[in-house]
């Protein structure tokens, strides 16, 4: 695995996991835009959400549970914000899929 979240799932570099299970490793953003902003990654390498096949299908849904999971572990279960950034000009800056899991604040309608 190439990017720094492959470093992360190697534990070659630091991170504030909060959840981790044989699929998927969620850990706070570095940058967080909002009290509560979560980056949950699929351990398997996908460089982003447009690569995904239909057999990927089993862990893509894998990763919405996990987000419900994580998200009543943290106790923002009433409200959150799903994210995925597909692509440079949609603002995705790691090339390894992640959902990001925003909350803690109002969120507005449309997103910028
Ligand atoms: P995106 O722009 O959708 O690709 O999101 C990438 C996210 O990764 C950004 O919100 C960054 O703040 C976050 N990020 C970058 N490096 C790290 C890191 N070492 N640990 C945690 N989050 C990071």
């Amino acid at each position: 695995m190439s990017t720094l979240f492959g470093k992360i799932i190697r534990r070659e570099i630091p991170a504030d996991i909060v959840y981790e299970d044989e699929l998927c490793l969620a850990f706070r953003d570095i940058n967080p835009q909002a009290p509560t902003h979560v980056l949950i990654i699929p351990k398997q390498e996908m460089a982003k959400l447009a690569d995904a096949k239909a057999a990927d299908q089993a862990l893509l849904g894998h990763l919405m549970l996990a987000a419900n999971q994580i998200a009543r572990q943290l106790g923002v279960e009433n409200a959150f914000r799903l994210v995925v950034n597909n692509g440079a000009e949609a603002g995705q800056s790691v090339f390894h899929l992640h959902v990001h899991l925003l909350a803690g604040r109002p969120f507005h309608w449309p997103p910028g």
